[in-house]
């Protein structure tokens, strides 16, 4: 077990003041010590251009493919297989709309298979797809677990279909998705066709911290994540590309990283997410299990100590879901209200996606699981390194208080 925060190296109050409780590390991770220090190292003396043909150009290029190396190496990947990208958002983007462009013309219309829980970045890139006519979409519902079935992935795949594109794991209930036997099943839909469709995307940001990511061994063609929830710096991600899959660029200007993502590389950052990825990959075992047992304990006690008996939903599947994640439908009280009651004391979490947190309409990920219907409540509590058995003990102790407060909801 860890037991001390010293040891991963985190900054010793990442983000809160004395007294208070981060627990939305769904939503963003603080950046580890290490991590700053190597990106200051870096970020004092290779200011000059990769691309420049001088020896202080010449000195980060080296700097940037090195690394690019290591980032490979961790994946299992070839090096000139990672393209460094301004986070996941934009990896989404580059790996559906640069299929999609390639095969512009190949077929009446291209096909793209998806689920109903992606991520934004996914989602609102196929619907734009949908209302320019470039792409027909087809949203494959998970399961009531929050689960997609792969033979229903399998069934969804027509003889247009150019991409399959499935998360790893859900940022908002959590839920673990099986990719390597959709994998498989893609696998065996191809054999004996003279084509190497459909690709089989991933995007990997919420997993990459939990769960195994050698690329080869989980079958996919493409993999996205960022920096920002791996304890790295934000603005800055990966998309891994197979060799040989067939993808253009979608922004337009110089030739780096492969002629697939114009602009000047942005190395500081990339030093940072290499480091935060080797420190990820070193503790991810001994985390999982830490956290998972915290995760169980948080649970187990939000269904039986609640005041007032309570019934607590929880949202996703109890067994495959990431061992960080905890999402609950507390009936009746409207989730902003807790948010907010919880912050007021100290306790930040979340309702849903912070990229959707604008938006009035409610989680449509939550709306596909929850036992409650349509339009209840759910409140997204994430743990991380610094989370201890003493905070969730406090979390457990003000929420019960907060909800005697709020009784008055429920009569
Ligand atoms: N995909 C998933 C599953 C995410 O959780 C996020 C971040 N909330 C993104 C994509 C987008 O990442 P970024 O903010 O780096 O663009």
């Amino acid at each position: 077990m860890l037991k001390s925060k010293k040891k991963l190296n985190l900054p010793a109050k990442a983000l809160a003041p004395a007294g208070e409780i981060y627990m939305d590390y769904a939503s963003a991770t603080p950046i580890d010590k290490t991590v700053i220090s190597k990106m200051i190292n870096v970020m004092k003396e290779n200011f000059a251009n990769p691309s420049a043909l001088h020896d202080a150009g010449v000195k980060v290029k080296k700097i940037l493919e090195t690394t690019r190396k290591n980032v490979a190496e961790i994946l299992n990947a070839h090096k000139d297989e990672i393209i460094f990208t301004s986070g996941a958002t934009e990896s989404n983007n580059l790996a559906i709309l640069g299929i999609i462009e390639k095969f512009q013309g190949a077929f009446p219309i291209p096909h793209i298979v998806t689920t109903n829980i992606e991520h934004s970045s996914v989602l609102e890139v196929c619907k734009h797809l949908e209302k320019m006519k470039q792409a027909e979409i087809t949203y494959v519902p998970v399961e009531k677990n929050g689960i997609v079935d792969p033979k229903k992935i399998k069934k969804a795949i027509k003889i247009n279909t150019v991409l399959v594109s499935v998360m790893y794991a859900n940022n908002e209930i959590g839920t673990i998705q099986p990719i390597q036997e959709i994998a498989k099943e893609i696998r065996h839909l191809k054999k004996g066709k003279d084509n190497s469709l459909p690709f089989f995307h991933t995007d990997a940001t919420q997993a990459v911290n939990y769960l195994p990511i050698k690329v080869e061994k989980l079958g996919i063609d493409l993999m996205s994540f960022n920096s920002a929830k791996i304890y790295g710096p934000k603005g800055i991600g990966v998309l891994y590309v197979k060799r040989n899959t067939l993808i253009k660029k979608i922004i337009f200007g110089g030739n780096q990283e492969f002629n697939l993502r114009p602009g000047t590389e942005n190395v500081v950052s990339v030093i940072g997410l290499a480091e935060a990825l080797k420190i990820t990959e070193k503790i991810k075992e001994k985390e999982v299990i830490r956290l998972t047992e915290l995760r169980d304990y948080f649970i187990d006690k939000l269904m039986s100590k609640m005041p007032f008996g309570i019934k607590i939903g929880i949202n996703g599947d109890f067994k495959n879901r990431l061992p960080n994640n905890i999402n609950i439908t507390i009936p009746k009280i409207p989730s902003d209200l807790l948010v907010v009651e919880l912050s007021a004391k100290g306790i930040y979490v979340s309702e849903k996606s912070a990229c959707k947190s604008g938006n009035k309409s409610g989680s449509y990920v939550r709306d596909t699981v929850s036992s409650f219907g349509k339009k209840s409540n759910s409140l997204r509590i994430s743990l991380g390194r610094q989370t201890t058995k003493k905070d969730i003990d406090y979390v457990l102790n003000i929420l019960s208080k907060i909800l005697t407060k709020l009784k008055k909801w429920y009569n």
